[in-house]
């Protein structure tokens, strides 16, 4: 694959959000937005990003190479999973949507030249000018029963509806595109496998936000300035998510990477699947760390560290974590590497480490709930400690022990309020289950690629029928 990078430049924060002022069409709650870098509802997002790239500046060519380039050692795997986790939501977007890219581009290298040189392409301008890419998979899908050809209303999945000699025209939507209103472009691939006849549906390509005809309809689970306080977790991480409309949308040949090829339509959301699960699975063993530690925190602020039954879910959510962390760790060990060169983590364990995760996660909040008790709900609200009659009775009576004061009691409660039982508790535990599709997804990839002959062998030498069923 000719990749042709040219000298590297990275955006600075305030660049990034001059970049967001180029026409994009984002609405918020029925109302068209002026501009999204000063919006209240896309605030905590776009300075989200707008940091990464700031803090990102001072090694601008390591960032660099971390963010846009293929993994070519298992360390190097390991690497970026470790960065990936720390990321702002778009660095990983864009990350993982690039590396899917690739990872398809390699398999068409053969067959479909073309596409494989300009994914190469892409990856270099994306590079170039350090955009902002986010995953733009889930259809809007109609009946769920139901193909694509099947559908009362054809535009239910993402389609071609033009093709000349200059590009194609696309319409139809994708739905919960996790930053879409405040990233550079829109990384199109199709939601699942396109069987013979359905070839206007397997259709991938790139497209810049501002494009004419795309529209953003918005939701977010951050706060409005005026609460921050209330919210010290979600004023850090709520990003928007968008329902992208594309109506009537041009998109130049350079920008297509898949037009009708329905044998290759799988393999753009399997490879997806696989870089958005491993991702997944990196941010959910810290954050696994993080549900141990407010845990510990809430047992000791509840002066409850030596019940029995407080340690035992303490010790659940170890379980989960140290879990977690070991599949991720299987996933890179038993990576395999691609004639090109590239490391790609193993099926079986990012997709069992992925299902564990979301699966039992409920299970982890509840244990936090438990321990912590109805406080994490009703712990008195932030202006309650600016007035200094009520300040003083919040102290009174949230402390417990002397080293735990109500003012600290009380601030830890709002941060496990708002990470598990809040506006944004709802979107966290949600997306865990559905980012990457489904539970369903992650069954079926887990048992299409675990290893049944052999395990079958292993069963039949067990019962003594090593021979077979035959003889
Ligand atoms: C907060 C959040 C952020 C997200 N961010 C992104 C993003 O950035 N980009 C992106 O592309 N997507 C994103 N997603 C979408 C996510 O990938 C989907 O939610 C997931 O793939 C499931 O699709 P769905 O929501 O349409 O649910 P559905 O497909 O309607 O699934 C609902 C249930 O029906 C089952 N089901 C559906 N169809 C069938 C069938 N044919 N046979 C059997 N069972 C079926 C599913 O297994 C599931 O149990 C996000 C989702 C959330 C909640």
């Amino acid at each position: 694959m000719k990749v042709r990078f040219e000298k590297d430049m990275t955006m600075t924060g305030e660049e990034y959000r001059a970049s967001l002022r180029d026409g994009r069409r984002v609405f918020h709650n029925g109302q068209l937005v002026d501009d999204v870098t000063t919006h209240p509802r896309f605030r905590v997002g776009v300075d989200s990003i707008a940091k990464g790239y700031d803090d990102s500046a001072p090694n601008c060519a390591g960032e660099s190479e971390a963010l846009y380039s293929f993994p070519r050692s298992v360390d190097d795997l390991r690497q970026r999973m470790a960065l990936l986790s720390g990321w702002e939501v778009t660095r990983a977007t864009t990350l993982e949507s690039l590396l899917a890219l690739q990872t398809v581009g390699e398999q068409m290298a053969v067959s479909e030249p073309q596409y494989h040189q300009r994914i190469a392409d892409y990856v270099a301008f994306c590079r170039r000018t350090d955009r902002r890419c986010v995953q733009t998979i889930t259809d809007a899908k109609g009946d769920r029963s139901k193909s694509p050809s099947e559908q009362d209303d054809p535009d239910a999945y993402l389609r071609v509806i033009e093709e000349d000699e200059r590009g194609i025209v696309i319409q139809g939507a994708k739905l919960h595109i996790s930053g879409a209103a405040i990233a550079h472009e829109l990384v199109v691939i199709p939601t699942k496998r396109m069987k013979v006849g359905e070839e206007q549906w397997a259709v991938s390509c790139a497209v810049p936000v501002n494009s004419p005809g795309i529209t953003i309809l918005n939701t977010n689970p951050a706060p409005d300035e005026r609460d921050f306080e209330y919210h010290p977790v979600s004023r850090r991480f709520g990003i928007p998510d968008g329902l992208v409309v594309f109506d009537h949308v041009f998109v130049p040949h350079d920008r297509v990477f898949l037009c009708g090829e329905v044998a290759f339509s799988a393999s753009f959301a399997h490879a997806l699947g696989l870089w958005q699960r491993i991702g997944g699975v990196a941010r959910m063993a810290d954050e696994a760390d993080v549900l141990v530690g407010l845990a510990q925190l809430l047992a000791e602020a509840n002066g409850l560290t030596s019940m029995h039954h407080i340690r035992d879910k303490i010790a659940d959510i170890v379980i989960y974590a140290a879990m977690i962390r070991a599949c991720l760790e299987a996933a890179i060990a038993a990576a395999e590497t691609t004639e090109a060169g590239f490391v790609i983590p193993n099926e079986v364990y990012t997709n069992v480490a992925k299902y564990y995760g979301s699966a039992e996660l409920g299970a982890m909040l509840r244990n936090i709930h438990d321990i912590g008790g109805g406080a994490i709900l009703t712990a008195p609200l932030p202006g309650d400690l600016q007035n200094p009659e009520t300040r003083a009775l919040v102290d009174k009576y949230m402390r417990t022990t002397t080293d735990v004061s109500g003012i600290y009691r009380t601030k830890l409660f709002y941060s496990v309020r708002d990470l598990t039982a809040d506006t944004y508790g709802g979107w966290w535990q949600v997306s865990s289950l559905m980012s990457g599709g489904g539970l369903h997804a992650q069954k079926l990839v887990a048992r299409k690629n675990y290893d049944m002959a052999r395990a079958k062998q292993q069963a039949l030498i067990f019962i003594g029928e090593e021979e077979g069923r035959a003889t």
